[in-house]
């Protein structure tokens, strides 16, 4: 029977797959969340799915939140660098930052 280590040894692992991905994190595709999420307004509330409406629902009142987010500017960038392809960052939908993308491509 193999023993079972803590979560914490698998951190320790030699093999490719250890070497490649060095952190236990990357090993399980685990990943923290960044550090500006702290702040996420979006966070300090009980949301439920209103930065993530049905297609042509409205995204009125997440947008109305992200006006107010002191870190939007990045949630934004982030959202722009990770290719999000659903719901509401920094306060554009994702046709919206389609759409900023777009423009400032071709800036
Ligand atoms: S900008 Fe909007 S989606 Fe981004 S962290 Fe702030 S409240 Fe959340």
């Amino acid at each position: 029977m193999n023993p079972i280590y803590p979560l914490g040894e698998l951190g320790e692992i030699s093999s490719p797959a250890a070497a490649n991905n060095p952190t236990l994190a990357d090993q399980l595709g685990v990943h923290a969340p960044p550090a500006w999420t702290e702040d996420a307004l979006c966070a300090q509330v009980d949301i439920g799915d209103i930065f993530f409406p049905d297609k042509g629902g409205s995204a009125t009142v997440a947008k109305r939140i992200c006006e107010q987010c002191s870190v939007r500017r990045t949630c934004l960038e982030y959202s722009l660098t990770n290719e999000e392809r659903f719901g509401v960052w920094g306060g554009l939908t994702a046709r919206e930052r389609r759409e900023y993308q777009r423009i400032e491509e071709a800036a």
